[in-house]
């Protein structure tokens, strides 16, 4: 009898558990993948994710079509999908690899029970991490809670098996049903078709993360340890939107990076998929870390409502260049440097004093890798309230970063390009500028770029008295 797999969060061929074990059986093997947005609720893909989905959908179809089996596409609960399209091929059985978001692991369960319901073997193989939780704890089993001895117990512990390859070919069922086109899902932007610069930036697929894989270990990673932070420079892997999507595993990208010379780049980079590992175990023993704050505190936290404010950081118009540079690469491209998500982020939480929420919420619908163990442990970790984050009364001045991360404006310049002629003296504070340096620099505040929304020493003192409220 044939076997269905189930693809997810897995769209890959390489290195990937259940479609090679499907594959070692010698029998049909129909794969599937089940749009389901119902299972998903909040949580289903944002506007710049579905741009993706749809481009990984497409290429992970010519692959399988290049091992021999189409892709079936189906639409609706998972479970129900499953069940009936085994039904009609006859299979017996239906292997997935595990993801970790709490509406998933429901999802799975869903259909594992509706599985049993219908005779069908139903299993998980395949999981998205390098280290399951239950083998990276303290040495009395409880979890660990900051990242640095966290990371130490994952490298101390057994490493990552080594990545499987591609099956060479397929067996197609006899029969396979009529599935949906993927056109009818609706996941691309028709008018207005706001993806040009994501199609300018990325290329989605597997192909694509190979390539972005090796030329990152031969070209970067020797450097990434100071050019990580430094936005104006191509200096990271640019692999969060391929790993998101499983297009690549994470064990193909550990092995790799592991086994490349040793520099201080590699084990930085080694520390970042860390992070990601980190992030994931924190959702996965907090389900609700993606609305209610890991310090429970900041639940009494006095956020302020303030829809303009709100609608200028999403638009990149704060008057603050980095902080609109960021928000405007975001808008643009679907990706923001790391160093910059950290600076908006505090800019929102602290600066204009919004919840924490608000923005993750912006980052779910414009991200390409909109991931939600990622973006809520990050969000917590700027916001102050996650698991070993910075301490709130630590408050980003956007200037000062600036200054700093991006000295020859190159980054600003880039998505400012009203700033451009400003001199480096004055880009990261144009409202410091005299009035002759903006007039040649062809700039009137207030017309041709914001004034700043707030005044940051304001901002922070009213932040640092809301934050010293919440301890009282
Ligand atoms: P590289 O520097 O090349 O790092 C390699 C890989 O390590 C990344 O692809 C990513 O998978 C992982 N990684 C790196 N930094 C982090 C981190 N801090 N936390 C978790 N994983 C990390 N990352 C997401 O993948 N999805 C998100 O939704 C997301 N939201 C974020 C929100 C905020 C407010 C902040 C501050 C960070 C967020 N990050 C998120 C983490 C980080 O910014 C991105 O992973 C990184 O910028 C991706 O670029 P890269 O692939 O070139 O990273």
């Amino acid at each position: 009898a044939p076997i269905l797999v189930w693809f997810r969060r897995d769209l890959r061929l390489d290195d990937n558990p259940a479609l090679a074990e499907a594959a070692a059986t010698g029998r049909p093997v129909l794969p599937v993948y089940v749009h389901d947005e119902d299972s998903a609720g909040a949580w289903a893909e944002g506007g710049a994710s579905r741009w993706w989905l749809h481009h990984s959908l497409a290429r992970l179809g010519e692959g399988l079509k290049r091992l021999g089996v189409p892709l079936l596409l189906r639409r609706g609960p998972a479970a129900e999908m499953l069940a009936e399209t085994a039904r009609m091929v006859g299979a017996d059985t239906v292997v997935w690899n595990r993801r970790i978001e709490p509406w998933a692991a429901r999802q799975e369960a869903a259909v594992a029970a509706r599985a049993a319901g219908a005779g069908l073997v139903a299993r998980a193989v395949g999981s998205p991490l390098l280290f399951e939780p239950d083998r990276v704890t303290s040495k009395l089993g409880t979890p660990l809670k900051v990242f640095t001895p966290f990371w130490r117990a994952c490298l101390a512990a057994p490493p990552p098996t080594r990545p499987i390859p591609a099956p060479e070919r397929l067996i197609p069922c006899a029969t396979a049903p009529a599935g949906d086109a993927l056109e009818h899902w609706r996941l691309l932007p028709k008018t207005p078709d706001w993806a040009g610069g994501l199609r300018d930036t990325w290329r989605p697929g597997e192909a694509d993360a190979a390539r972005r894989l090796s030329r990152f270990l031969a070209e970067r990673l020797d450097s990434y340890a100071g050019d990580r932070d430094r936005p104006a420079v191509d200096g990271t892997s640019g692999l969060s939107p391929h790993l998101h999507f499983g297009e690549i595993s994470p064990r193909r990208v550990f092995h790799a990076a592991f086994d490349a010379p040793p520099s201080a780049g590699h084990d930085r980079f080694l520390a970042e998929l860390g992070w990601r590992e980190f992030s994931a175990h924190l959702l996965m023993r907090s389900p609700d870390m993606d609305r209610a704050p890991l310090n429970t505190d900041f639940a009494r936290m006095d956020w302020r409502s303030d829809p303009e404010g709100l609608e200028a950081w999403r638009r990149g118009r704060t008057g603050y260049p980095l902080v609109d540079a960021g928000m405007r690469q975001l808008w643009q491209t679907g990706w923001m440097h790391n160093r910059v998500r950290m600076v908006v982020a505090s800019f929102l939480v602290k600066d204009l004093l919004l919840p924490w929420t608000d923005g993750a919420a912006w980052f779910w619908d414009t991200l390409v890798d909109a991931d939600l163990a990622s973006n809520s442990a990050s969000w917590q970790w700027v916001a102050g309230c996650g698991a070993d984050a910075a301490p709130f009364f630590r408050v980003f001045n956007p200037a000062l970063q600036g200054e700093k991360f991006d000295s020859d404006g190159g980054y600003v310049r880039r998505w400012c390009p009203e700033l451009a002629r400003l001199p480096d003296r004055w880009l990261h504070q144009p409202w410091r500028a005299p009035s002759q340096a903006l007039a040649m620099a062809g700039i009137a505040l207030g017309r041709d770029y914001p004034r700043p929304v707030v005044d940051h020493d304001l901002a922070r003192k009213r932040a640092l008295d809301a934050f010293s409220r919440l301890r009282q």
